[in-house]
This record gives structure tokens, sequence and C-alpha cells, in this order.
């Protein structure tokens, strides 16, 4: 079996790696660049999705609602027993909660989420005896490509704030810019 992260195996890399094509797509979308993709009780694929709340105008458009919404959706049953949800990113409440009500079976995920997360980080909800479901609960897995998107995309987020900031100040100023804000869409 080959393993590159502790404790996986090469499905669980390849499932992660098709989560972090997804999140990529989304930093190309301006959304934060996380991506989910959930398969079925015999390992195939249910649903990929990555973060869109800003597209969609939805703030609970996390990549991991998107594919529990589309799975659903698809088998006609909130409930997914036996699922295994694989997200680049420590999930937060909602996502934690939704992931209870469906009864997935198994969560992995790549890095952990110091502002957000619900599972290891701010809080440690799976590990809640006194919700009637439990979930199986990796993390790790491809933590440091997940990061680094993560990283790069709020960097160039920040120089592009930055940019903009200048071209108003330039306008108010009353000199022309051509330059345009275009920032507008990525302030989720
Ligand atoms: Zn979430």
């Amino acid at each position: 079996m080959t393993s590159t992260d502790d404790g996986f195996d090469h499905c669980d890399v390849a499932w992660m790696t098709l989560a972090l094509d997804y999140a990529a797509r989304a930093a190309g979308q301006g959304e934060v660049p996380v991506g989910a993709v959930l398969l079925d009780a015999d390992g195939r694929l249910l649903a990929a999705a990555h973060n869109a709340p800003v597209q969609g105008h939805d703030p609970s458009a996390h990549a991991e609602m998107l594919v529990l919404r589309q799975a659903a959706r698809s088998l006609r049953n909130y409930r997914l027993t036996g699922t295994t949800l694989y997200v680049t990113l420590e999930p937060c409440v909602m996502c934690v909660g939704a992931m209870l009500h469906a009864r997935v079976a198994r969560l992995v995920y790549g890095a952990s989420d110091p502002k957000a997360g619900a599972v290891e980080s701010l809080y440690h909800l799976l590990e809640d005896d006194r919700f009637n479901h439990r979930i199986l609960t990796e993390g790790g897995l491809l933590a440091a490509p997940s990061a680094v998107l993560l990283r790069d995309f709020f960097r160039v987020r920040r120089h592009g704030k930055k940019a903009g900031d200048a071209a108003v100040a330039m306008a108010e100023a009353g000199v022309e810019s051509r330059q345009g804000r275009g920032d507008e869409a990525l302030q989720s």
C-alpha cells in the first residue's frame, strides 16, 4: 500500500488530490480555495465541489455543504449513510453540523483551520458523544498543498485590495485611473 501521509492509503490521496483540484478552481473564481469530494459506501464518487458563497450569494455554500446537497439530491435521500467526505480544510461548525445530520460515516480533511475549524481547532464537535452519530475523522492529509493554496489566495487578495485602494485614492485626488477597482467581488 502506498502512503504519502501517515495512516492514509493511495485512494485517500487520490480523492484528496481531486478535492485540491476543485480548491484551485475556486481560487481562479475569486472564492476561498476549499474543495470537497463525497464518496458512497462502495468508494464511488457521488459529488465534488468547491466553495462558492461569493458567486452564489450564499453564506452556506461551503464545499462540504455543496457536495452533501448534490449527493442528497441525486440519491433522493437526505441521509447519506456510509459516505466518506474529503475536504481540503478542517470543516466549520455549520459543515460539521450538516455532516452529522447527513450521517456521513467518515471525514478526511487536509489543513487545520485555526480561525473556524470545529474538529480540532476552535471546537472538537466530533468528540462530543452527546450527538447520536459518530463520524470517523482523520485530518492532515495533503495539508501542506491545501495550506499553500489558501495562503497564496489571501496574499494575492491583500495585494489586489491595496491596488484597489490606491486606485480609489488616485481617483479621489482627481487623477484619472484606468486601473479600475475590480476586487469588490472578492470582499466576502
Ligand atoms: Zn463550512
